[in-house]
């Protein structure tokens, strides 16, 4: 018998493929993630991790392959149904709302009754934060408290696994380490799996359980930081994020 995914796998990936007519972006790609892990993929702009992240998410129609998420086959699944919260390198948020019509939002949609919808907001904005932030509209917040607002939209809905895209690339250097040692107590504080796209190389370091070390729609390495760091497999990895020859 066929081995479908990885014991306690959070997140399969198993030979998936795209294609862009007549591109293929990502080439009979596998991953398994563990429960809880923080994974990052990491490589040079182009080579395919916001489409990787994108289709587990459901936002593309997949050429080839399956996607697990907790054991479930969701390859066909809306993105909704996934059980998977995304927060985005622009913010995404609604202009027109409050802060916290934009953290009820799909909770007000999936008629979750109001004390429920209440009460998930306060804890949101307790661990992000943003208490102080409720009544005011994405207009009037810096840039780094939308950031956080978005990871609220996603922490509101109890989310198995939280994808990020990019997430601390539109923000200033200081914003940007303050964001990174935040979204690491968040992932310590709440123990989910998370995937966070990035071609920062310090980001990879410093934030990931396991680093997927990515180069024209294929996976180099996928390992701990330090193990990809002191044992690249090839010349690309180390020239990308190994120590230096
Ligand atoms: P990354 O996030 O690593 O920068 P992407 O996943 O965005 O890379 O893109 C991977 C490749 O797929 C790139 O060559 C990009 O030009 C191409 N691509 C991305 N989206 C589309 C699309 N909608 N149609 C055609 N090509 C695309
Ligand atoms: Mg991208």
């Amino acid at each position: 018998m066929r081995v479908e995914r990885a014991i306690n796998a959070s997140v399969s990936v198993r030979d998936l493929s795209l294609n862009f007519g007549a591109v293929q972006v990502l080439q009979a790609l596998n991953l398994d993630i563990a429960e809880g892990e923080f994974v990052v993929l990491l490589g040079p702009s182009g080579c395919g991790k916001s489409t990787l992240l994108n289709c587990i998410a459901g936002l593309l129609d997949i050429t080839d392959g399956r996607i697990f998420i907790k054991g479930r086959n969701v390859t066909w699944e809306e993105p909704k149904d996934r059980g998977i919260g995304m927060v985005f390198q622009s913010y995404a948020l609604y202009p027109q709302m409050s802060v916290e019509k934009n953290l009820s939002f799909g909770l007000r949609v999936a008629r979750l009754p109001k004390d429920e919808i209440a009460q998930r907001i306060a804890r949101a904005a307790e661990i992000l934060q943003i208490e102080q932030l409720l009544q005011r509209k994405p207009a009037a917040l810096s840039g780094g408290q939308r950031q956080r607002v978005a990871i609220g939209r996603a922490l509101v809905r109890d989310v198995d696994v939280f994808l990020f895209d990019e997430p601390l690339s539109n923000l200033d250097a200081k914003l940007r380490s303050e964001l990174r040692v935040e979204i690491k107590l968040l992932h310590r504080r709440l123990q989910n799996t998370m995937i966070y796209v990035t071609h920062d190389q310090i980001e990879a370091m410093t934030l990931a359980d396991r680093i997927a070390v990515m180069r024209g729609g294929v996976i180099q390495q996928f390992d701990a930081p330090q193990a990809i760091y002191n044992r690249p497999v090839n010349r690309f990895v180390a020239g990308f994020l190994g120590s230096p020859a």
